[in-house]
């Protein structure tokens, strides 16, 4: 497939660059744009410079504020394919608050994202290959906030539950897993919309403000995947990640104090050492710092060797935040 074509030539980590619209408010201010679409070639994309020279980034796929969650998935749905053939597979959206992250990977209920549309390509896939291979699939969800997992299809199914806290252990030679995590078992589309609603409105349970939380904290799918196949008898296992990363704004050091410090080093930890795994992988690094971060440690298995990883940069096209663009824009550069 074309995917494999591609990694191939360019090893197993590919970065998409998505940028969101300016909403009402920015266009009733009359904000400026900083990324020019017009110009940029293929891959590409320019981000205007105020006074010093244009920026000019490159990806394995650009993503204009006109193109919607088909044209993007169009891009992504080769991924579920490998999956179902024994690869494992990440999926991040990285990037700062309100760039679109949780619209890329859940979307809403008349736009889903790439959650739900990753599962259902696996199904379709599955119908095809009946007869040939059997298949068994359950999804997790899990949030790591503050560098502690939880277990978000517990919490929803069991409301008042106090969230107990899960711990990553490798259970045998090169695989990791949380125990006492909820697997689901799901066998067709009903199933994982109810599942992924379940998740999605733990998420907000116990906090006061829901969308403060889910800028803070990772938000992790785990779908496990038990194939066999029917003729020759050869069994696979494969996970397929789909996370919606914490907001990667740097907090502003007098802005932050207590908690709100805690959870801001938290979080700039786990997105560095994520950075810092997956541009030693892209570099062949013989020294792989997994344990620096819960999240880095839970990917163990599914990041590096022949796992593939899919890294989509939400950035913003208003003017006011071309720094923090910048800094998406950079951090995707390193890992690519
Ligand atoms: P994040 O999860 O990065 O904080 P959200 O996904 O919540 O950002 O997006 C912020 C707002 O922008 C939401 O109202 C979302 O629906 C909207 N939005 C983001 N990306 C797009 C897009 N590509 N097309 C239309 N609306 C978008
Ligand atoms: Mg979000």
């Amino acid at each position: 497939d074309l995917y494999n074509k591609i990694i191939e030539l360019k090893g197993n980590i590919r970065v998409f660059c998505r940028c969101r619209p300016l909403n009402a408010e920015e266009i009733a201010g009359g904000a400026s744009v900083a990324v020019d679409f017009e110009s940029a070639k293929d891959g590409e994309l320019i981000v205007k410079g105020h006074v010093s020279s244009k920026k000019v980034f490159k990806f394995d796929s650009v993503f204009s504020p006109e193109e919607d969650q088909e044209k993007v998935f169009e891009k992504t749905a080769p991924l579920a394919t490998s999956v179902l053939d024994g690869y494992n597979v990440c999926i991040f959206a990285y990037g700062q608050t309100g760039t679109g992250k949780t619209f890329t990977m859940e979307g809403t209920e008349e736009a889903r994202g790439v959650n739900y549309r990753t599962l259902e390509e696996l199904f379709r896939i599955i119908r095809e290959r009946q007869g040939l291979f059997q298949y068994e699939i359950t999804v997790s969800v899990l949030e790591v906030y503050n560098e502690q997992i939880r277990d978000l299809l517990l919490m929803g199914s069991q409301p008042g539950v106090a969230a107990k806290r899960l711990e990553v252990r490798q259970v045998a030679e090169g695989v990791h897993h949380v125990p006492g995590m909820v697997e689901a078992h799901v066998s067709n589309m009903d199933e994982v919309w109810e599942v992924l609603q379940t998740g999605s409105k733990a998420r907000a349970v116990g906090s006061t403000n829901a969308n403060e939380h889910s800028s803070r904290s990772h938000c992790i799918h785990c779908v496990m995947v038990r194939g066999e196949n029917l003729v020759t008898g050869e069994c696979t296992r494969s996970k397929l990640w789909l996370i919606d990363l914490a907001g990667s704004e740097r907090v502003a050091k007098t802005d932050a104090q207590g908690e709100r410090l805690k959870e801001a080093q938290n979080i700039n930890k786990s997105l560095s050492a994520l950075g810092d795994v997956i541009s030693a992988l892209a570099t062949k690094s013989p020294h792989i710092p997994f344990r620096n971060s819960k999240l880095t440690h839970l990917l163990q298995d599914s990041l590096g060797g022949d796992s593939k990883t899919l890294m989509f940069v939400q950035i913003s096209p208003n003017e006011n935040d071309v720094g923090e663009t910048l800094c998406s824009l950079n951090f995707a550069s390193r890992v690519r």
